[in-house]
């Protein structure tokens, strides 16, 4: 049943991130991201249906637009297969807590609770929702360094109505405080920095910053905490490394969004064991 659920979820992933696609070109331009239809960028050629396929049409086509031949960037298939591996593993994660809800969990086969499956399902669609923002301002942000606020400020109302739906429906409601919380506090956190030294630190990150502390915080403390200090620890680790390998000055900006979600996952995948690990380290637990 989880290869099911996995393999569903990855398939629409691949579809979501040839959307993607076209978001991270066209926002950043303040294009529309309904019309027009997608066209070479060299020939002006409407794309067919069947060569907008994700991943497969690039292949078969071998990089090259079907009427004037031009090069594709392999960008846009990489970019969905990220997305599709990026959901595949989310869905991962959560596809025991929908299976056990619906009563389809391994050895355990009971009655499905409907309030409970609802919730997981929501659940599952906030973090792909998470996801998808993470491939496509992670993109936009590394070509342009910036996060445009059409697409993290709706965050906020996306993530506040589908983790507040998964926290009801769950029966979890004190989630919501510790999202409350972890929302504020982040955002206060990178603001500090921001305005006592705002060439280091972008207000793009802040509002980035306080979506991403809604979903650590809705998760617990630790995915919370954690979360928040590996963006810095992974931004640190990156920003050196980029020093050393490329040269590149200590005043050369880097993006620094990239390494805020990298940061959050590591927090939402690893935050409990991480925290427990490190409270034992250093005498607290
Ligand atoms: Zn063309």
């Amino acid at each position: 049943m989880i290869a099911v659920v996995g393999g569903f979820t990855g398939a629409l992933g691949l579809i979501i991130g040839s959307f993607l696609n076209v978001v991270a070109w066209r926002v950043p331009r303040g294009e529309s991201i309904v019309t027009p239809p997608s066209a070479c960028p060299s020939c002006g050629h409407e794309i067919r249906a069947r060569d907008n396929v994700p991943v497969l049409s690039w292949l078969l086509l071998r990089g090259r637009c079907r009427d004037c031949r031009v090069a594709i960037s392999a960008h846009y298939p990489v970019i969905e297969l990220l997305t599709g591996a990026a959901f595949v593993a989310v869905a991962l994660w959560l596809a025991p807590s929908i299976l056990g809800a619906a009563g389809l969990e391994a050895g355990a086969w009971g009655a499905a609770q409907p309030a409970l499956l609802a919730g997981t399902v929501v659940q599952l669609v906030a973090f792909l929702y998470l996801a998808a923002l993470t491939v496509v301002l992670s993109d936009i942000d590394i070509a342009v360094h910036r996060l445009p606020n059409a697409i993290v400020l709706p965050g906020y109302v996306v993530g506040a109505v589908l983790l507040t739906a998964a926290a009801l429906l769950m029966g979890e409601p004190q989630r919501l405080l510790v999202a409350a919380i972890g929302m504020a506090g982040s955002f206060l956190f990178y603001a500090i920095p921001a305005f006592l030294y705002p060439a280091g630190m972008g207000m793009g990150d802040v509002k980035l910053a306080g979506v991403l502390g809604m979903f650590l915080g809705y998760l617990g403390w630790e995915q919370l905490v954690v979360g928040v200090a590996a963006a810095f620890v992974v931004g640190a680790v990156a920003g050196i490394a980029l020093m050393i390998f490329r040269r590149t000055g200590r005043r050369t900006p880097i993006p620094f969004g990239p390494w805020m979600f990298a940061g959050a996952w590591i927090g939402i995948f690893g935050g409990v064991p991480l925290a427990s690990g490190y409270l034992k380290l250093v005498g607290l637990a």
